[in-house]
């Protein structure tokens, strides 16, 4: 439980958070001494109650790159041959610019700006830091089964249509007591539904175009519904993320949940579409609905300072010509990148020298909102290590 030298604790009748320093000897005389006291008392009585914020947003996108992560745009793909880009010149002044550091701020403003100053970001290969998934299959089902599950699992083979049989971390979650209708998905892909799968862990999981059915309805939701009706459909079974997006923030608003995620799919399909354009678009438009996002949680009493973020992807893709695809033959395409902002992810910034893989996210996840998955789960990996080296 303990990775580094401080733990908080919390005290059973107040919400009051206690730092202990564990591993020096104790000088601060009776206060400190009374304290560890009712550390270990805390510790001792709830082995698997784990101290952490009470809510959790947990947001995807789908198949992009540990490459525009952490470089911004790829110069040979602003191109008509590599790129499908038609105005190049017009993307070249969008998103190139002279330094990698440069590059990835105007892209993903937010991320760069504040998740990778205030919070924590894993998966860059050139700081002894790769992410990677395990599964070897290196496309979505695969990826989500392993994020929410905790584990590569063989058997799942394709992106049909079929109930996850693992446990998620999602509806280990809502089996808490306190979670029980307050943990909620809102994905693009209509294949969420079946690895998160709804019908058993009897979450509210809502996917790709079908109409919101919460009545009564709010005049945001029935704007939802509206969309979901008027807006042209690009590919089967995938939504905009606009509609995912918006669909969320309704829910936050009128229902208070208090683990929501948000599973964005655009960024996937413009790679296979092969468009570095769109596919740049989608990312600085997801990188924005985060921050507006992050912005609307610390103006709500319920979320303000009390609600860890994080952000993945399912796989990344090749590169050169081959940016666009992603399978178990790709080379790269199991490099992925994890992000956490929020008040038990200490400011790290950029990892270096700590290698991560996506079977720790589901654990990870369970530990920032108090939850111990791998002792539900044992075949899941442990949570990443967000203490200081
Ligand atoms: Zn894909």
């Amino acid at each position: 439980m303990a990775h580094g030298r401080y733990t908080r604790v919390s005290l059973a009748t107040t919400s009051t958070a206690v730092a202990v320093r564990l591993s020096k000897p104790v000088t601060h005389g009776p206060l400190v001494a009374f304290a560890a006291l009712v550390a270990f008392v805390a510790l001792a009585s709830s082995p698997c109650r784990l101290r952490a914020a009470e809510n959790l947003v947990f947001v995807t996108w789908d198949g992009f790159r540990w490459q525009e992560m952490f470089t911004g745009a790829e110069e040979r793909l602003i191109s008509k041959d590599f790129g499908g880009v038609s105005d190049a010149a017009a993307l070249r002044k969008a998103y190139w610019r002279d330094t990698p550091e440069a590059r990835r701020e105007v892209l993903l403003p937010f991320v760069w700006g504040v998740l990778a100053k205030d919070g924590q970001l894993f998966g860059d290969p050139t700081r002894k830091a790769a992410a990677r998934l395990t599964n070897g299959r290196k496309f979505s089902y695969p990826g989500y089964n392993e994020m929410f599950a905790g584990f590569a699992d063989s058997g799942i083979d394709s992106n049909n249509k079929i109930p996850n049989p693992n446990l998620t971390v999602l509806e280990h979650i809502h089996r808490q007591p306190g979670f029980a209708d307050r943990v909620a998905a809102f994905a693009t892909w209509d294949v969420i539904e079946f690895v998160l799968n709804r019908e058993r862990s009897r979450m509210t999981v809502q996917v790709a175009w079908n109409p919101l059915r919460d009545e009564p309805l709010t005049e945001g939701q029935r704007h939802v519904n509206a969309m979901i009706k008027d807006l042209p459909r690009l590919w089967p079974g995938v939504a905009y993320d606009v509609v995912a997006q918006a669909a969320a923030r309704e829910h936050l608003q009128k229902h208070k949940p208090r683990v929501l995620y948000i599973g964005l799919g655009e960024t996937d399909e413009w790679a296979h579409a092969r468009r570095y354009d769109q596919y740049l678009d989608s990312a600085r438009r997801a990188d924005r609905f985060l921050r507006e996002f992050w912005e609307l949680l610390q103006s709500l009493p319920e979320y303000r300072g009390k609600t860890n973020l994080v952000l993945t992807t399912d796989h990344g893709r090749g590169f050169g010509r081959d940016w666009a695809n992603h399978s178990a033959t790709t080379e790269g395409a199991e490099f992925i990148w994890i992000g956490l902002l929020g008040p038990d992810v200490p400011p790290l910034g950029v990892r270096e020298g700590i290698e991560a893989t996506q079977s720790q996210v589901a654990a990870t996840l369970g530990k920032l909102v108090g939850v111990d998955f791998p002792s539900a789960a044992p075949q899941a990996a442990p949570p990443l290590n967000l203490a200081k080296p």
